[in-house]
């Protein structure tokens, strides 16, 4: 299975994505997050990447933000809606939120002229506001008009060459070049929040976009002025080395009088061989510990320099308290832990004008389903509701919505309807029932349990559906006027 960002959006299989990349379930952070919106309680928000540090920094009032972006390539429709509502949600959490207009990747992506870009641009930013986005206290931006995005892109992308990219995106040669351009946007869209200072942040996504993700993670720590890692002996280890090293030392140290001296990396070597099975990292890791002899094994935590400047490095030697070992592109610290560590190498970063990101998390969203079966899809009108249809078409398609029902009544009565299986109870679920469980839960229940039928299900949707829509497109027409008075460009100068 593979995750493609500019690819079709179905997911067929979300716990793949859990064992396949290392996204993790959402369920496992849900009890620590502060009165939890309903997509995260009804599973509708399924996954994240590092989305403790957030909820974290929401529990303890930290600051933190949360921005998503969206390509201006056709009207926005309730699959949008879905990220609107997460941005909104940390914006009254106390979050800084984001929400930005992906023209440049529209432009190099999906090749629109910057008329139509221009025409969907608004269109998007009245609906997020609508809904309820704070445009004073939060952010709106194009990519286009923001010169702090493109200088950072430009930054990133010496931290990024081609073989990357077209390893993760499929690129080649034929790829144009803005079209690879467009992705450093994006990850400078992702650490722009973390411009002035770090925080934790969160990027709000359907799971296509988790390589994006991983890519933005990998270059925030490829950008820090030092990396910091535990280490043992003076030369390096990667991490399955290091992790065999650790435990030969814990096991020898508790046999010595003097842990800090009388455990020798020959000794550790002999360890291992005796006491672990054989594999490539045991057959390396002992050919480093018996290349370094007699050196006493010592735990410490080492500082790498990867961007420093010259003045950072050596503010970093200065700041390190305690005892020290200074190397010419590391220093180990014997008497600081991990933690501390990452905290001062941060603060040194930060004093000496670097910019010490925190890897970006996510959430990752399920997607809808479309409403004639398959997937929702903007090109397909009858398969999705826009949040411009009129109220009459947005109920039509509810009608003439798939269900989960049965063949006849009578059978719907014995067996339930498939609630599961039906794109009308995912109306219900992710939309509908706005922040009442009890209707969401009533709904399902009576659903599955053959109480409620299909005609007058979609009756009561649709309606729900059509008063939906033409609140929100009145709102839409008040959001018109705090629009215009932002400074946000709703005409490109770019032709
Ligand atoms: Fe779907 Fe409603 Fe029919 Fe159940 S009763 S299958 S939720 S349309």
């Amino acid at each position: 299975m593979a995750l493609d960002p500019w690819g079709s959006s179905t997911v067929d299989d979300y716990r793949k994505l859990f064992e396949e990349f290392g996204i993790e379930a959402f369920d496992d952070v849900l009890p620590r997050v502060p009165s939890p919106h309903y997509l995260m309680r009804r599973g509708v928000i399924f996954g994240h990447r590092d989305y403790r540090s957030v909820a974290e920094a929401m529990r303890n009032d930290e600051p933190f933000a949360a921005l998503s972006g969206f390509m201006p390539t056709g009207d926005p429709h309730i699959g949008h809606k879905l990220v609107f509502d997460e941005l909104i949600w940390h914006q009254q959490r106390g979050g800084e939120a984001y929400g930005l207009i992906a023209d440049l990747e529209a432009h190099a992506a999906r090749g629109l002229s910057w008329d139509e870009i221009d025409e969907h641009t608004e269109s998007y930013l009245l609906s997020l506001i609508a809904l309820g986005f704070d445009p004073e206290a939060g952010t709106l931006y194009r990519q286009s008009s923001n010169r702090a995005v493109q200088d950072l892109a430009f930054e990133l992308g010496t931290k990024a060459n081609f073989s990357e990219l077209g390893a993760i995106y499929d690129f080649d040669g034929e790829t144009d070049v803005s079209y690879m351009q467009s992705v450093l946007t994006q990850m400078a869209d992702i650490l722009y929040p973390q411009l002035e200072e770090p925080k934790p942040t969160v990027i709000p996504v359907g799971p296509d976009q988790d390589p994006h993700v991983r890519l933005a993670r990998d270059l925030a720590g490829r950008m820090r002025y030092f990396g910091v890692t535990e280490a043992y002996a003076s030369f390096e280890l990667d991490d399955a080395e290091r992790e065999l090293v650790a435990v030969a030392y814990e096991s020898l140290a508790d046999d010595v009088s003097d842990p800090e001296a009388d455990v020798r990396c020959t000794d550790a070597a002999e360890w291992l061989r005796s006491e672990r099975p054989p594999s490539e990292a045991l057959e390396s890791a002992i050919e480093t510990l018996e290349a370094g002899g007699k050196e006493p094994l010592r735990p410490r935590v080492r500082f790498l320099d990867r961007n420093a400047t010259d003045e950072a490095f050596e503010g970093l030697i200065e700041a390190i308290k305690g005892e020290k070992r200074v190397y010419e592109a590391h220093v180990d610290s014997f008497d600081l832990d991990r933690e501390a560590a990452e905290e001062l190498a941060r603060e040194v970063e930060l004093e000496h004008g670097g910019y010490g990101f925190l890897p970006p998390s996510s959430i990752y969203h399920r997607f809808m389903t479309g409403l004639t079966g398959g997937k929702m899809s903007s090109s397909v009108p009858a398969s999705h509701i826009s949040l411009l249809d009129d109220p009459e078409d947005g109920y039509d398609k509810v009608k003439s919505a798939t269900t989960g029902g049965r063949e006849t009544a009578e059978e719907q009565r014995e067996l339930g309807g498939e609630a599961d299986e039906c794109p009308v109870y995912e109306l219900y679920a992710y939309l509908l029932s706005g922040d009442d469980d009890e209707f969401a839960t009533e709904v399902y229940d009576e659903c599955v349990g053959g109480e409620r039928l299909c005609g007058g299900c979609k009756e009561q949707a649709a309606e729900l559906m059509a008063e939906f829509l033409e609140e929100h497109q009145e709102k839409r027409e008040e959001a018109r006027e705090l629009l215009d008075g932002l400074d946000i460009e709703l005409e490109s100068a770019r032709r």
